[in-house]
């Protein structure tokens, strides 16, 4: 089984720069940025601090505005899928209510939408992420990996046609990350939701991703697309083989060839 990538398209950017002023001077964030991703595929961004990989996904969320060029999420513009409640977005520390029960964090994009939370769905997301029984505890009773999980779950709750995760497990130790790169490929192949993933770990973006868009900084823009191949479901064994190795080393080829040439500025 593989994920449902039609040809429809889901993320795409054409010539994006954002810039920021910073007193008297301006942080170019984004240089010139195009991407085109299909819809219902799993993309990750790649790349160093301060390229500007949140910075376009902010954009991509409708959380932040273009200087120039064009943005669309499954052909509409950013703004009009965020008020229409057609996105969901997580970061590393996304903050849970922590007087509210795991369920009533999860119900709470339902009440920001002005929807009734339906009990039988919101008991599918608590199993979904692996949180059954956890149902009444409060976030200060849950470990980092589990407080995480009720933020996807969170995410999911109003079937977002569109998700983008910003270094959703950044925090995590390496057993639990991966733990969750599993949980969250089943959620994705369950759902087909157009994923867009920030992430600076090499294994984590090969593992997840239909493709891997590198950036690098100074300033921000993207320098390569790398196809990722490998059938799916990944399981924890493909980590070891010589196809995901190629890929990773390729990816840090990448990368490291653009820290050479900051350690030359
Ligand atoms: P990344 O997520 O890849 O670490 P960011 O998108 O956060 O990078 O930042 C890209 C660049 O833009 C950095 O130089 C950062 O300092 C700058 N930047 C981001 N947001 C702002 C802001 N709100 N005001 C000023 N500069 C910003
Ligand atoms: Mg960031």
């Amino acid at each position: 089984m593989t994920g449902v990538v039609t040809t429809a398209p889901g993320f795409v950017a054409a010539g994006v720069t954002k810039s920021f002023r910073l007193g008297r001077s301006t942080v170019q964030a984004l240089d010139n940025v195009d991407l085109a991703t299909a819809g219902g595929s799993f993309t990750a961004l790649l790349g160093p601090s301060g390229c500007g990989k949140s910075t376009l996904l902010r954009i991509f969320a409708g959380l932040e505005t273009a200087t120039a060029g064009q943005v669309l999420v499954h052909d509409q513009a950013p703004d009009r899928l965020r008020r229409e409640h057609r996105v969901g977005v997580a970061f590393q520390d996304s903050a849970l209510l922590p007087w509210r029960s795991v369920e009533a964090n999860i119900r709470l994009p339902f009440q920001i939408a002005g929807r009734s939370a339906d009990p039988a769905q919101i008991r599918d997301l608590i199993r979904l992420v692996g949180l059954d029984g956890f149902e009444k505890a409060r976030p200060g009773q849950l470990s980092g990996g589990m407080r995480q999980r009720v933020a996807i779950a969170r995410t999911l709750a109003i079937n977002p046609d569109v998700l983008m995760l910003d270094e959703p497990f950044g925090a995590l130790d390496e057993m639990t990350r991966q733990r969750l790169n599993l949980e969250l490929q089943r959620i994705w192949m369950e759902r087909a939701t157009t994923t867009l993933l920030v992430t600076h770990s090499i294994a984590e973006a090969v593992f997840l991703s239909d493709q891997v868009v590198v950036m690098a900084r100074r300033p921000g823009r993207v320098i390569a697309t790398v196809e990722v191949d490998l059938p799916r479901p990944r399981t924890p064994e493909i980590l070891r083989s010589a196809e995901f190795h190629t890929l990773c080393d390729r990816l840090s080829e990448l990368l490291f060839a653009q820290s050479t040439e900051d350690a030359e500025l």
